[in-house]
């Protein structure tokens, strides 16, 4: 990609600062800014100065603090249709867009059919999509710089290579040089999870966290960790995997080839699988199985109830691990909640120890566009440098 089109907005730490707060949290005074970021009430009107020149932030109305209290404060707050950025989700079958503006809030979304899952056609698609997103007002055209793309497997961040896909059949494809040819737009690309972990945490459930936890349920079980208001990578890219935690020596095999692991028993697919067998009716759709467990159906229902209780035990050992402040499960299984909510929670509370069992659990449905929206978040960090520190982690002063 070339290099204007990646170039960070903020560089200096003080800038950073200031700009990740307010996009995270909304409007605050350079008081409050100061106190949050460690700098003085100069340092943060000197860093907010080129943002307000560029129209990136904007002063609030004078408002009083308080009755009576002295001179009236300007909050200082984020112009949200400064900038726009294009979200898409590349799943095995179509491809989702949204446009955000800088504070992640959507503004327009779209949805393809993608016919022959190579990255070729992906890419094109993609292509079409993003002018379809941006051909829907003037003012998304000219303010764009940025794409982010979020889709299964391991992704390398920094070079925008799509390592390996399982589920897309990928492997090595320079991801982000098609997409940057296609679209004209600097690209970024993470796998979905992270992306949709990132969002949260800048702009939804984790905003404020320093340490926070988002797993997903469907067909895979996916999760991701933010430690130190950073997302965790891992040595070997690989941590904080949930769907991988043995909770079942004796269990059935995974297809990452161990025995018991949480998605081995509570995937979707896995569901699945269990209750074809157990009715001797192999052409059951999960819609069909979900209603059989909502009818009382005990080979369906138990089911449900064996897969929420090891998604429950694998989140409390992710819990004790790493304590987090917050967990939020979602993911497209999540709609079957009245039947997993329950044992997930119980299993949870059985198996988180002490005080980090008073990390709360949110269970919520994931609509599609949250997972473009998790791509254009990832877009919004590239105004940052390289390893920003989220608004949770800042102290610069
Ligand atoms: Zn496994």
């Amino acid at each position: 990609m070339s290099s204007n089109l990646s170039r960070p907005l903020v560089t200096a730490p003080a800038e950073t600062a200031v700009l990740a707060l307010l996009l995270a949290e909304g409007p605050l005074s350079r008081v409050e800014l100061a106190r949050r970021t460690g700098l003085s009430s100069t340092a943060v009107t000197k860093a907010a100065r080129p943002l307000i020149d560029d129209g990136y932030l904007y002063e609030l109305p004078p408002e009083r603090t308080a009755p009576g209290a002295g001179r009236p404060v300007n909050p200082l707050a984020v112009v949200p249709d400064r900038e726009f950025f294009v979200g898409v989700k590349i799943s095995i079958d179509q491809v989702f867009g949204a446009v955000c503006d800088l504070r992640a809030g959507i503004r327009a979304t779209a949805v393809r059919p993608l016919d022959a899952c190579t990255p070729e056609a992906a890419a094109a698609l993609v292509g079409e999509l993003v002018d379809e997103l941006l051909d829907a007002d003037p003012a998304f055209r000219d303010g764009t710089r940025h794409l982010g793309v979020a889709m299964n497997g391991d992704v390398d961040r920094d070079s925008g290579t799509v390592r390996r896909s399982g589920l897309l059949g990928w492997r090595d494809v320079p991801l982000a040089d098609l997409l940057t040819a296609a679209t004209g737009l600097a690209v970024t690309v993470e796998n979905d999870v992270r992306a949709l972990t990132v969002a949260e945490h800048w702009f939804g459930e984790g905003v404020g966290t320093g340490y926070f936890a988002l797993v997903t349920i469907g067909s895979g079980i996916g999760s991701a960790l933010v430690v130190n208001g950073r997302l965790l990578t891992g040595a070997y890219g690989v941590a904080g995997e949930v769907g991988h935690i043995c909770v079942d020596p004796a269990g059935p095999r995974c297809r990452c080839g161990a025995h018991g692991c949480v998605e081995a028993i509570a995937s979707t697919d896995a569901i699945l699988a269990d209750v074809r067998d157990l009715t001797a009716n192999p052409d059951l759709t999960l819609d069909e199985v979900v209603g059989l467990a909502r009818d009382g159906r005990p080979a369906a229902r138990e089911r449900f109830a064996r897969a929420g209780h090891a998604i429950g035990v694998g989140i409390a050992t992710l819990v004790n691990v790493i304590g987090p402040e917050r967990v939020v499960v979602s993911g497209e299984a999540v709609d079957a909640y009245d039947l997993l909510g329950r044992p997930i929670q119980d299993a949870y509370a059985a198996h988180a120890f002490g005080a980090a069992s008073r990390c709360p659990l949110s269970l919520r449905p994931l609509p599609w566009e949250d997972w473009a929206r998790g791509g254009a978040a990832v877009a919004i960090q590239a105004l940052f440098p390289q390893d920003a520190p989220t608004a949770a982690a800042i102290t610069v002063g």
